[in-house]
């Protein structure tokens, strides 16, 4: 199907000139995988149509907002009712009222929520948040997972450092970093132990509710809770990050499947529908003390932006009970499809599931932390990659990441990347030790 790739080059040529890289977030630029990242022309229901006129299924969903597809009718409706009033107001408007009400209703740890623009946004104020409310300084997070680009959460902060091999990032002060504690994922034991040490300085442990930045790599049951009973008991706050599970991982995301209620939770990604909208929320009594209701303080001038909530609504209300079904549907038959590819060539793996995001690790081992992610064959990852791009199917151009599907993944889009999985197996059983 290959049209090849001289348009993406040029732009690529182009883009370094004024763009560090080319790109403005580090992993599209194929870093780890190597070749020439597509430049999208345009995109529609499950499917990308890059500069050269090349199709394929896309398997990120702008890493997780395109829930419903690219360019769902709801969605463009919304949006463009929205454009029809005016695209920004500095003012309260109606769109924020109902998305914040979509989302307690949705969510029942969440009674009361501020919209921000980003994730990083929303886990920087959460953090903030939680040191006003507790009077505490230390935040404890874990290897492998991320929370977006805040100074104080760069460390060991999984798949785009990793991807890069960047062990820390300059430009990150001991200072900003030195009230952070990282811990391996999925090991209680380590929490116990720093919290019986210092914890009365811990304002928050911080988490990816179910982890999908370092692949997806899910909680061991009792997990969550463990976390939660902790630092109930020390007087901190459990701080949910759904950033990329929140409203896709189920109705009510990752909380929707495990029913621990943390004290402060994440959103982004889906909630925004492909707009920059963003929230954290929880307990009232924690959350008033945001101003202009509380002394901590958080702003944002494009805070609530009604083309972005109104995208947001949309996506929400469309994400029904059907939505989450397919979701499941795709993901377990796209896993299982990858792990039988990969057992026909003999290639050592294993398919691990965050709700109905999930990777494939090149190992035959549990991966329950950051220290398994790093040991597995991800050089592997590469051909399989590049092969499957060739055939028309885009997957994440890092080995660290999940996939994301839609509910517009019909039986064409899944069949045709079942097609082209075979000579994708091959390619990651012959790859060669880099
Ligand atoms: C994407 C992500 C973020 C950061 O969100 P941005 O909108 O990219 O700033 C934070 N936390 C998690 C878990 C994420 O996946």
């Amino acid at each position: 199907m290959s049209l090849g790739e001289h348009a993406s080059k040029a732009l690529f040529e182009r883009a370094r000139r004024v763009t560090p890289g080319g790109v403005n977030s580090p992993v599209r630029a194929f870093g780890a995988v190597g070749g020439t990242p597509r430049f999208i022309a345009s995109a529609q229901g499950p499917y990308l149509t890059d500069s050269d006129g090349n199709e394929y299924v896309d398997l990120i969903c702008s890493w997780g907002p395109m829930i419903l597809g690219h360019r769902h009718p709801a969605v463009v409706e919304a949006v463009t009712r929205a454009l029809d009033h005016g695209t920004s107001f500095g003012a309260p408007s109606t769109g924020e009222v109902e998305l914040a009400e979509e989302i307690v209703d949705r969510v029942a740890p969440v009674e009361q929520v501020r919209l921000v623009s980003s994730g990083t946004e929303a886990t920087m104020s959460a953090i903030r948040l939680a040191r006003g409310f507790t009077g505490r300084g230390k935040i404890v997070k874990f290897a492998g997972c991320y929370h977006g680009h805040v100074d104080a959460l760069l460390a060991s902060a999984g798949s785009g450092l990793a991807t890069f091999a960047l062990p820390d990032t300059p430009g990150v002060t001991g200072a900003q970093a030195s009230d952070t504690i990282v811990l391996p994922y999925n090991d209680l034991a380590s929490v116990e132990k720093v919290f019986a040490e210092i914890g009365d300085e811990i304002a928050a442990v911080i988490t990816e509710a179910a982890p999908g930045n370092m692949g997806a790599v899910p909680p061991l049951p009792g997990f969550n809770a463990g976390l939660k009973e902790i630092t109930a008991r020390h007087g901190a706050l459990f701080i949910s990050d759904e950033v990329m599970t929140g409203f896709r991982a189920s109705r009510a995301g990752w909380y929707g499947r495990d029913g621990v209620a943390p004290d402060l939770l994440t959103f982004g990604k889906v909630m925004g529908g492909g707009f920059p909208a963003a929230a954290f929320g929880g307990r009232a009594d924690v959350m008033a003390h945001l101003a202009p209701a509380g002394p901590v303080y958080q702003a944002g001038t494009l805070s609530g932006n009604p083309v972005a909530t109104a995208a947001g609504l949309a996506t929400l209300r469309h994400s029904t009970p059907e939505v989450y079904a397919r979701l499941d549907e795709v993901s377990g038959t796209l896993g299982r499809e990858v792990s039988a590819a990969l057992t026909k060539e003999g290639v050592a793996h294993r398919v691990q599931y965050s709700g109905t995001m999930f990777s494939v690790f090149f190992t035959e081992d549990e991966v329950i932390d950051f220290e398994d992610v790093r040991a597995t064959e991800s050089h592997r990852y590469t051909p399989f990659f590049h092969e499957l791009l060739r055939q028309g199917v885009y997957l994440p151009p890092s080995p660290f990441e999940a996939w994301f599907i839609s509910a517009a993944h019909d039986d064409r889009a899944v069949t045709r990347v079942v097609e082209a999985l075979p000579k994708a197996a091959a390619a990651a059983a012959a790859a060669a030790r880099p």
